[in-house]
Formats: structure tokens, sequence, C-alpha cells
């Protein structure tokens, strides 16, 4: 297994990054941050982004979001190029390809849970009653079914995020890009919103979350470590525990 990936792999490629460059300041003064991030994620993939503060999280985040460009590198996105694509290419990518969730949830606080998770498909001009139907479907599958016709304020934490992912899912995204996504909730709310990406990765649903918390991600499959704005390591912690089986099993 290579940085980027196993070539061998048959899966397709959700996402690749290539030799991923950011800098801030000024092209006379750049402030390097990342610096050179090769990656792949495959259809089906779980991985979690973990690094010390400062490490560049939160920058590749927005890059994989496509909230921003890269300075250099190229970023192919379901196939497509999107590392010079303009503002409105880029919005246009983020709505049909990836499925947001936030530490903060992020809800529309003066519409009900159903209405929240209708947004997307309102967006995409999906008419009413397919966007009523795909909406209760995926608030019933992320256990709020008795929640639809409530505002965000009368939620408890974790039913704000599971609305928040009936919402990123509502697409069909290729994408589930989670940012920090238990990082507002209490330890038992926590396991329970992994356990539901678990199932969605279960699903077949391609996952990549951004977390500092090791609980969180020890359950994902991949685990990459970001120092210094550089892939540090790529652990792939399913082939790693059924390593470790093998072995005491031998025992
Ligand atoms: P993390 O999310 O891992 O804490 P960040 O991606 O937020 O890391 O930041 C990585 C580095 O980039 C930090 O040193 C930070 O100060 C710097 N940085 C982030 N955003 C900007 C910006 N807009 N302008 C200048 N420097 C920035
Ligand atoms: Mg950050």
């Amino acid at each position: 297994m290579s940085a980027v990936g196993d070539d061998r792999d048959p899966r397709a490629a959700v996402l690749e990054l290539q030799g991923i460059e950011k800098a801030y300041g000024t092209p006379q003064n750049p402030v390097p941050v990342l610096r050179g991030v090769d990656l792949c994620v495959r259809e089906g993939d779980y991985v979690a982004i973990v690094g010390a503060s400062g490490s560049g999280k939160s920058t590749l985040l927005n890059i994989l979001g496509c909230l921003d460009r890269p300075t250099n590198g190229s970023y192919f996105l379901v196939g497509e190029d999107v590392a010079t694509l303009d503002d409105l290419s880029l919005s246009r990518v983020r709505k049909t390809r990836i499925g947001f969730v936030f530490q903060s949830f992020q809800l529309v606080s003066h519409l009900t849970v159903e209405e929240n998770v209708e947004l997307p498909l309102l967006y995409a001009r999906v008419p009413r009653k397919e966007r009523r139907e795909r909406s209760r479907a995926l608030i019933e599958k992320v256990g709020l079914g008795h929640r639809g016709d409530h505002l965000p304020t009368m939620l408890s934490g974790g039913e704000c995020q599971r609305a928040a992912i009936a919402r990123a899912l509502v697409n069909e995204p290729a994408l589930i890009l989670a940012d920090e996504p238990t990082g507002n909730l209490d330890s038992k709310t926590s396991k329970e919103i992994m356990k539901l990406f678990v199932e969605l990765h279960g699903s077949g649903r391609t996952i990549v979350m951004i977390t500092h918390d090791p609980n969180v991600a020890a359950v994902a499959e991949r685990r990459i470590t970001l120092r210094d704005g550089m892939v540090a390591s790529n652990e792939n912690q399913r082939a790693a525990v059924a390593a470790e089986e093998a072995e005491c099993s031998a025992n």
C-alpha cells in the first residue's frame, strides 16, 4: 500500500489528490500549510483524517469540500478535475457530489427537521412529492421518524446531528464529508452518532471524517495522520485488526 492507496484495488476512486499544496500569505511571502498531500479515497471507504492542531486538517477539509482551491496539485472528484474550477462550478460540485456534516449541525432554525432535510432537494429542483418522500425515508432511517415536524430548537444535540446527517444523505452524494461531527456531543451521544456512521459505511456510503478524537478515528476503516501539512501515516485499521486476530487464533 502506497501513501495514495492500493493500486490493485478494483473499486472506483471517489476522490484523488496528487501533490496538493496550499499556501496562505502573499505570492511574495507565502506561508505553506499543505505541502504535497497525496490521497485516494475509493467507493465505500471510511477514512478518518487526524492530526495535531495546526497540522492542516481544516485547510484540507476546505479543499476536499470544494470550499477552497489548492495553490498547486490536482484534485479529481468522481473523475472531474475540480482543482481549478471557478466559484460557480465549485458550488455546483458541492451541491451535487458532497454531503456535509458539521460539528455545529448548521440546521436552519426556523425550518422543521423535514424542511431542513428537503433543502438540498429544493435547490436541486426536485418536485415536492418526491422531496417529501425522500426526506421522510431518511428521517426514518436516522431514527428521527417521530421528530419530522419539530424545529431544531426542540431537539437534543444528538437529534440535531441525526437531522444533519439525513440532510447530508438526501442528494445521494458520492462523498460524505464530516468535520468533527461529535465535537459538540456528550460521550454517550457521540457513540450513537458513530454507530450511525458505521451503519452508513455498512450500506456502502463513502465517508471522510476529520476528527481530533482518537475514539472517533478508531471506528473508521483507514486512519490518515497529517503532520506539518503532509500525510505522515496512512493505516488500514481493518487490515491491522484482521492481522491481530489471525495472530491471536494462531497462538
Ligand atoms: P488544523 O485544522 O489541523 O488545526 P489548519 O488547517 O486550521 O489546521 O491550519 C494549519 C496552519 O495554517 C496553521 O498554522 C494556521 O495558523 C495556518 N492558517 C490556517 N488558515 C490560515 C489563513 N487563512 N491565513 C493564514 N494562515 C492560516
Ligand atoms: Mg481545524
